[in-house]
């Protein structure tokens, strides 16, 4: 069901859980602001969330309320998984769902990562 991206932020949410280690992930990357891992449900031959380790609901929460320190962190960490992943000559998509009408579905802000295939206008 989709959320409203705005908080309060719920602790229990499923990513929440995946940053405290209590429900596994398959991890890709981490760094001390940012977590990366697969995508439960892949829509493209590679995709992977990657998301702050800080408690924001979503973009609109992160971008505004997050530290300059994190914002550049999880930044980069989304730079350095395309790099890791081997998408950065063929190309890959970014996308954050944010609300309702973006059909945002986990209450912990998240950026996807699509690639290793020609992706067609739109994914999600
Ligand atoms: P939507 O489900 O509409 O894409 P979101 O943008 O909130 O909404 O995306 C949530 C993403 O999290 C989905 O792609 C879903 O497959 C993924 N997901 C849910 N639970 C897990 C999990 N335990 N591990 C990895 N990915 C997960």
């Amino acid at each position: 069901m989709a959320v409203s991206g705005r908080g309060p932020y719920d602790p229990q949410n499923i990513f929440a859980k995946i940053l405290r280690g209590e429900i596994p992930c398959r991890k890709v990357y981490e760094n001390d602001y940012a977590l990366a891992f697969h995508d439960i449900a892949p829509q493209a031959p590679v995709h992977v969330l990657v998301i702050p380790k800080g408690p924001y609901v979503s973009f609109a929460d992160f971008s505004q309320a997050a530290g300059d320190a994190e914002i550049a962190g999880f930044t980069r960490a989304v730079g350095h998984v395309a790099g890791l992943l081997g998408l950065d000559e063929d190309g890959y998509r970014l996308l954050a769902n944010m609300g309702v009408a973006a059909g945002q579905e986990v209450p912990h802000f998240h950026v996807h990562l699509f690639g290793g295939a020609a992706l067609g206008p739109m994914l999600h």
